[in-house]
């Protein structure tokens, strides 16, 4: 029977494959690491055509795991968000690596676009702040980079595009060049109200649109695959970024809702509803997905160190031989003892945007342990957390009752509790974790025309935190960190201030 469902997960640090069946659950999964280039102080790059060779290899291994192409109904896609390719039409041949999102090689170009003053307008029409991480600066510099790219590009020669309109024109051997709403949400050049890239934008980066991909929806059978490929065409028929896929993947989809995934970073996308909300608090406004005719927006902060701050913990402090070590070690005490840690290692994100601050650990005592600096490092996600759900409140949207969670940090059930508690919310991690693969799935299984494909799975019974700290102790520590975050703001030379 053809009823299972093939998601290709692409992101920045591995790529895998995984069949998905009738009842969305995971029957094989492949995956192969992405080796990640670093040219310069600040420039990360991908080789596009190790991507694509991983694709298909990741994916062949899964179909034969399964026993064959005849197994699967369609393809599900799912990808590293904003990381910028270019290619030949005529040749399918990558003309340069790919700028990955967190390349800031196109800062300066970018400075120059806000001393000119077009935030305002960028913004107003994306809903995105006028930053490097955006496609549209990485388009730019790559037609730079390569010879006659522009003028190649304006005679549709070269072509531009995110991994998900790499990979599907790919998939198609050559025949389709699309993208999905959400991914185009995120190049800076988009219109998000009316999901179709702007010509004014276009002309603002120097980015000719004949270069960029169709923009369709997140689960509507796209194209097929080339048959060659697999042995069989197979519908492409849905499609998402990450984020947003893993929003989809928890069945985030009314108003309200919202989640959160504790990686290395973390990353918060809250379901806002039909139209899209200008965000005051300087977190992003994006698209959330795009099913058929209905559209969900949706609110995006992003905290830069999360897990990573863990990490930090262990490999460069030694406080801790294993990440999960942490949870025990933060228990050991009743709480933080005044022991703040404020992770901003590669500056603050959301809703601070402070590129300059610094990491800074505050409030130690003659007793402090390295018991304290753990738990204060674990807490400061709570924190974080709780600045981001602020932000949320302040543009408006409704405060999430339950924050749906995800990502490896969630292993750490201290760590969740704090979440509880800090943000006064319901923390809820469902058993099975693969959310961005899941969501993928779901809006293949619905661009399939499949019952149920946003139904909860049968079978996962999620772990639940709830708030029970008492409000005084609570209100206490939030002050403590409000603090604490403005000592490492002014410790980096930087004015204090409120979150932008
Ligand atoms: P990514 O997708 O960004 O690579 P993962 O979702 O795989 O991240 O999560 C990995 C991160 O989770 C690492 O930074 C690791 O330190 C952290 N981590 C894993 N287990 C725990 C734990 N028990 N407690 C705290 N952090 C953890």
């Amino acid at each position: 029977m053809n009823d299972l469902i093939l998601a290709i997960d692409q992101g920045t640090t591995s790529t895998r494959a995984i069949a998905f069946d009738a009842g969305l659950r995971p029957v094989a999964v492949s995956q192969i690491e992405l080796r990640q280039h670093f040219p310069r102080s600040g420039w990360v790059e991908h080789d596009a055509a190790e991507i694509w060779r991983a694709v298909v290899k990741t994916c062949r291994e899964v179909i034969d795991r399964v026993g064959g192409v005849t197994r699967f109904a369609g393809i599900g896609l799912t990808n590293q968000r904003e990381t910028a390719v270019i290619w030949e039409a005529a040749t399918g041949k990558p003309l340069h690596r790919a700028i990955v999102w967190q390349d800031r090689r196109t800062a300066e170009a970018v400075a120059r676009l806000k001393a000119a003053g077009h935030e305002e307008e960028v913004q107003s029409a994306t809903g995105l702040i006028l930053d490097p991480y955006f496609s549209a600066s990485k388009y730019a510099w790559l037609l730079d980079a390569v010879p006659d790219g522009r003028a190649r590009a304006e005679a549709g020669e070269v072509k531009l595009g995110t991994i998900d309109a790499w990979l599907i024109w790919n998939l198609t051997g050559g025949r389709v060049h699309a993208t999905d709403a959400t991914n185009a949400a995120r190049t800076s050049l988009m219109d998000l109200k009316t999901q179709a890239w702007r010509d004014d934008l276009c002309a603002l980066f120097g980015v000719p649109r004949q270069a960029l991909p169709e923009i369709v929806g997140c689960a509507e059978a796209v194209a097929e695959t080339e048959p060659s490929l697999f042995g069989r065409a197979l519908p492409i028929a849905g499609s998402a970024g990450d984020q947003q896929a893993a929003l989809v993947g928890h069945g985030a989809l009314n108003p309200g809702d919202a989640k959160i995934t504790y990686g290395t970073g973390a990353f918060l996308v809250a379901n806002v509803g039909p139209e899209p909300v200008a965000s005051t608090s300087r977190l992003l406004a994006t698209l959330g997905y795009r099913i058929g005719q209905d559209s969900a927006y949706a609110l995006e902060g992003s905290i830069f160190s999360a897990g990573s701050t863990i990490q930090w913990l262990r490999d460069e402090l030694g406080l801790i031989g294993a990440s999960r070590e942490s949870e025990a070690l933060a228990e050991s005490l009743p709480d933080c003892g005044g022991v703040y840690l404020v992770p901003g290692f590669t500056g603050l994100g959301a809703p601070w945007w402070r590129a300059e601050a610094r990491a800074a650990i505050l409030g130690l005592s003659r007793g402090s342990t390295p018991a304290h600096i753990v738990r204060a490092g674990l807490e400061s996600l709570a924190y974080q957390t709780r600045d981001l759900l602020d932000a949320l409140a302040a543009d408006g949207s409704p405060r999430p009752t339950r924050l749906r969670v995800d990502g490896g940090v969630t292993a750490n059930a201290f760590a969740m509790q704090t979440v509880a508690d800090m943000c006064e919310v319901e923390v809820e991690r469902p058993a099975f974790q693969e959310m961005t693969a899941l969501g993928a799935a779901r809006l293949a299984a619905y661009g399939l025309g499949r019952e149920g494909a946003f139904e909860p799975l049968q079978g996962d019974t999620p772990a639940v935190w709830t708030p029970r700290m008492d409000a005084k102790a609570r209100d206490a520590a939030l002050a403590g960190w409000r603090r604490a975050v403005q000592a490492a703001i002014l410790a980096a030379g930087d004015e204090p201030g409120d979150a932008a």
